[in-house]
């Protein structure tokens, strides 16, 4: 398990070559707390594919076209930073993709034990690629896809959570 914080993330870098990481998730819909993770992820790396994965156990909210096209526009100014969509193994993924880095974001304790076995689960499909975990800026701490969809059912301001484009579409398009 690797843990970085903007000043140590030289170490995390490759002598040379260059390193890719795929920020895997949901992003159903993405939040700040996500594009705060994003935009740190893409000063440490090279090169960052956001891979939004079709996810069989979970009904989404949004279709992955729609999530896709948000992250899009959010990150126009970013030029390392792409958005892929993914159905299969997140280490697969990366593989095909040249990563060597699976870049996840942490909020709390709960989110470290679920990423810790998830890590285990990967570390063992394949030992090549490392999980790197940038802890959550406090004040995005509280934020998460989940309360964003809990909000807007009750018609409460999500203005605070969401990229002002995803906002303007929830607001338009979900009832
Ligand atoms: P998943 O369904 O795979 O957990 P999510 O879209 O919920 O996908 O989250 C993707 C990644 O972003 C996860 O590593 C998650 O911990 C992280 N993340 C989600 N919300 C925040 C936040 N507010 N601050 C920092 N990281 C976050």
């Amino acid at each position: 398990m690797i843990i970085v914080s903007n000043l140590c993330y030289h170490e995390t870098r490759k002598a040379e070559g260059m390193t890719t990481a795929i920020f895997p998730g949901s992003f159903d819909p993405v939040t700040n707390g996500h594009l705060d993770i994003l935009k740190r992820g893409s000063e440490i790396f090279d090169k960052v594919i956001i891979a939004i994965a079709y996810n069989s156990e979970k009904h989404s909210f949004l279709p992955i076209e729609v999530r896709k096209q948000l992250l899009e526009e959010c990150v126009r100014d970013l030029d390392n930073v792409v958005v892929e969509s993914f159905y299969g193994l997140t280490v697969d993924f990366a593989r095909k993709n040249g990563a060597s880095v699976i870049l996840r974001g942490l909020r709390n304790s709960k989110d470290f034990e679920y990423e810790k076995e998830i890590e285990g689960v990967n570390k063992s499909l394949n030992s090549r690629i490392h999980t790197v975990y940038l802890c959550a800026n406090p004040e995005f701490n509280y934020i998460s896809s989940s309360a964003v969809r809990e909000i807007l059912l009750h018609k409460g301001d999500i203005s605070g959570f969401v990229p002002k484009n995803v906002a303007e579409y929830l607001i338009k398009n979900i009832k």
